[in-house]
């Protein structure tokens, strides 16, 4: 049927509707006219081609044209059910449906599938900023290189420890480590040496048993010293996948580079980092072509390393000093950004999904239902925030927080809401990671681990760092709670391990 062609350059001849062939893993697309690009392989190395522009461009065609197609969206609701997941043209075809009874049919779905996974667990983090030096130009972050009003600050190995003691004093034992991109002032030495500082930091019962690390995309053997220090997950977003508002948006600096940004994941995994978190930040560019290029980065993931992304974070632009979010005509309105939630939960029903308190407790509440797996609380996004706020006429925040509560409030609000704060980090350090930690997902088997662990650690945190009311509840919960453990044998551990940690002992764990 195709004349010979060049797969890179394929010229087509004949004036042929749009279609379609999927070849194992690549695709050809035919427009209507003369030139074609045979750009989508979803197990290439290249950025364009597992980003393949041409891909999404045809995708949002595809979801536009069918966004009223009645019968293909039971048909893809009822692949949904089965909890396999969804590829990222189904997934499209329902964030662009605006049938009322199928989009309630979408937001119950996407809620049985986050309580069938996820139970009524959420995860608590906190980010920990080392420094907001940064040698790049993002158009949407204050650490951006030309922002001369802003304070640059570097925590020392001594102030690292003071934040850490800080955040071990709130409960905290899971981190998020944020940098700015500085060869000069952020090495990667420096790096590792702050991640060896706060896993050494044992205060009072305290301890960081978890550190996720968001620095900049880097080298193989960067990633490899990363793994060798004993990171939990290595988080970058893309910001964006569209190329030309990408470059853009980053016009200054090593980021610059989409290629290099677009691939980190791929040398990350190289490298023996198999837990990477993505995510994008909605109000850049379109949200739709966003929203296909996430899951089309997360089926690159699963189809070239076998294990897809551990994490996707769904950030929103907020103001902070020198941005203002009105500036990029691409925001999202709560309704829209619900929608897009419930849609990742049921097109990734293993991936983790993490909203962070740019977003106001109402709309993390709402969120929370839909598919949000990890929350972060008590959270300070300035250098050094933690033991020192900084001043009103001194903002040197990465963003403004919407949701200002500490970490107390936050664990008893999510109790009275009906949920389990858990500070769990068990896998990571049972060594259950990448294509093990996937498969035990997709077996059912971690709930057995996660629903124990989750009251375990709430215990701790019950027992060292909650205020009387927090404890309160949280007891009443736990009591509760345990008698949903389907085992006998493991009831009867976790019944036993509750009544060490009262005594004093900590870090139990499934
Ligand atoms: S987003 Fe990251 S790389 Fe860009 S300016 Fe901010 S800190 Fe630097
Ligand atoms: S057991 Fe594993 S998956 Fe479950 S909450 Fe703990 S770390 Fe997360």
């Amino acid at each position: 049927m195709f004349p010979p062609f060049n797969i890179q350059e394929l010229v087509v001849y004949y004036n042929l509707k749009t279609v379609s062939c999927i070849l194992k893993d690549f695709t050809i697309f035919i427009s209507t006219g003369r030139i074609v690009y045979v750009m989508y392989q979803v197990t290439s190395t290249k950025a364009e081609e597992f980003i393949s522009h041409e891909e999404i461009l045809d995708t949002l065609q595809y979801a536009d044209k069918n966004k009223d197609n009645v019968e293909l969206i039971n048909q893809i609701l009822d692949k949904a059910r089965l909890r396999k997941g969804l590829t990222h043209r189904e997934a499209l075809v329902l964030l662009d449906c605006n049938i009322p009874e199928k989009n309630e049919e979408i937001f119950q779905l996407a809620e049985q599938i986050k309580k069938d996974f996820y139970g009524n667990r959420i995860v608590m983090f906190a980010p920990l900023y080392l420094s907001n030096y940064c040698v790049n130009g993002c158009l949407y972050c204050p650490y951006h290189l030309k922002n001369k009003h802003i304070t640059r600050k570097k925590l020392s190995q001594e102030e690292i420890k003071k934040e850490v003691i800080a955040l071990q004093d709130m409960g905290h034992k899971r981190l998020a480590l944020e940098t700015g991109e500085d060869p000069v002032n952020n090495p990667i030495e420096y790096v590792l040496e702050s991640i060896k500082t706060i896993y050494s930091i044992k205060h009072k019962n305290g301890a960081i048993r978890r550190v996720n690390v968001n620095i900049a995309a880097t080298t193989v053997e960067n990633y490899r010293k990363l793994k060798e220090a004993g990171i939990g997950t290595y988080i970058l977003f893309q910001e964006t996948y569209h190329k030309e508002s990408y470059e853009r948006l980053h016009p200054t600096g090593p980021k610059h580079d989409y290629a290099y940004h677009t691939e980190a994941m791929d040398r990350a995994m190289e490298a023996g980092i198999d837990d990477v978190g993505i995510g994008v930040l909605f109000g850049l560019e379109l949200y739709r072509y966003e929203f296909a290029g996430l899951l089309m980065h997360a089926e690159h993931l699963e189809a070239l390393h076998g294990v897809g992304p551990h994490t996707i974070s769904v950030p929103r632009v907020r103001r902070a000093d020198d941005i203002d979010p009105d500036t990029f005509d691409n925001g999202i309105d709560d309704d829209t950004f619900a929608k897009i939630v419930a849609c990742i939960r049921i097109s990734v029903p293993y991936t983790g999904m993490i909203i962070s308190t740019r977003e106001s407790q109402k709309c993390r509440e709402r969120l929370l239902h839909l598919g949000v797996s990890q929350i972060s609380g008590g959270s300070r996004t300035s250098v050094g925030g933690y033991v020192e706020p900084e001043p009103e006429d001194d903002n040197s925040a990465q963003f403004d927080v919407s949701d200002t509560r500490t970490l107390d409030e936050v664990v008893h609000w999510l109790m009275e809401s009906g949920y389990i704060p858990s500070f769990c980090t068990a896998c990571y350090r049972e060594g259950r990671t990448g294509d093990r930690f996937m498969s035990l997902c997709k077996s059912g088997q971690i709930q057995n681990c996660c629903h124990p662990n989750a009251l375990m650690t709430l215990q701790e945190y019950l027992e060292d760092y909650a205020s009387d009311s927090t404890k309160q509840t949280g007891e009443q919960l736990i009591l509760k709670e345990i008698e949903n453990i389907p085992s006998d044998k493991i009831r009867e551990i976790v019944k036993q391990n509750l009544e060490q940690i009262k005594k004093g002992t900590r870090d139990f764990r499934f």
